[in-house]
């Protein structure tokens, strides 16, 4: 969208966080799309500048961000300026894709490989326009109204899988072959879940434990163990903060046609029924995770 200089000059002299200045921008032109302009006013950029600053005088906010950055006022606002110049120059997408660096040994599968066809697929759906049109502008717009997507390579999940609105954790699912085993218990020494035992110089694995993470058949030097399936965990609705919440598993193990139809089921779901700014965690408290299943597997979910 384009900007009125006065309404950039306003934006760009504002004296709040790099990382809330991306909100800032979303939030004056939703301002602005609502007034009906197809341009940002001066108008739509003072009326954002009061919900930013909030209570806070401008004087208090400028010593405030001095004391942050060490820096006197005309060095502080340059750099400010500057964020704020290349920001207006860019579209800001309301959703995140977060990957990890699982080791290449230890993944089941690359989140870097994946992390642009997810974030394409949230373009194609249009989560920024969806998340924008549900803003209350009440509030700034923060990191808690995006949606995020978490992508960790292996079960550990270091980058929070279970937290997020949509996660992943790459899965492989273990399955005993007829091989001779050694009795080195490399195994047993490397299942973090205590589900293996040697029984009878043969290794068992206590299913009801085993959350899949393969490394059974990475450490194996036999290759007792080999993939009965290779995938992902898919978690939703899970929740940082104040209201943290775990997310719901969603699939055990699954593949990525069903986790991208699991992705878009989930971003309709809050398209058709979110009230306001409603996340998926929410709406799955309220609705139960019943909608998002019998989207995976209607005909079409668009
Ligand atoms: S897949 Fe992981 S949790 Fe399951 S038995 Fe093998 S090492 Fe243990
Ligand atoms: S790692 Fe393989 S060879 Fe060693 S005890 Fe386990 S199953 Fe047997």
């Amino acid at each position: 969208m384009e900007w009125d200089k006065d309404a950039a000059d306003i934006f760009c002299s504002l004296l709040i966080a790099d990382s809330t200045r991306e909100g800032a921008k979303v939030h004056a032109e939703t301002i602005a799309r609502r007034a009906g302009h197809d341009r940002v006013t001066g108008e739509d950029m003072a009326k954002t500048k009061k919900a930013y600053y909030g209570r806070t005088p401008e004087a208090v906010r400028l010593a405030e961000f001095r004391k942050r950055a060490g820096a006197g006022e005309t060095e502080l606002r340059q750099r400010m300026e500057q964020t704020a110049r290349n920001l207006l120059k860019r579209d800001i997408e309301l959703f995140t894709v977060i990957a990890c660096r699982a080791e290449p040994a230890d993944r089941n599968f690359d989140p870097w490989e994946l992390k642009p066809e997810v974030e394409q697929k949230l373009k194609e759906l249009d989560v920024t326009g969806i998340i924008t049109d549900k803003l209350t502008l009440k509030r700034p717009i923060s990191q808690h109204h995006k949606f995020v997507v978490s992508l960790a390579g292996c079960a550990n999940g270091c980058v929070t899988p279970e937290t997020r609105a949509f996660g992943l954790s790459g899965v492989m699912k273990p399955l005993i072959n007829d091989n001779e085993c050694s009795q080195c218990y490399l195994c047993v020494d490397r299942c973090k879940q205590n589900a293996i035992i040697l029984r009878k110089g043969r290794p068992e694995i206590d299913t009801s434990v085993c959350d899949y993470c393969g490394q059974c058949i990475k450490v194996c030097p036999k290759s007792v163990f080999e993939p009965a399936q290779a995938g992902f965990r898919v978690f939703v609705g899970g929740r940082l903060g104040r209201f943290h919440q775990p997310g719901f598993v969603l699939f055990r193990i699954t593949d990525k046609a069903t986790v991208m139809k699991a992705l878009e089921a989930v971003v309709s779901l809050i398209r058709d029924e979110a009230r306001g700014e409603e996340g998926i965690g929410d709406l799955i408290k309220r609705l139960g995770v019943a909608p998002i299943y019998e989207r995976i597997y209607a005909p079409s979910v668009s």
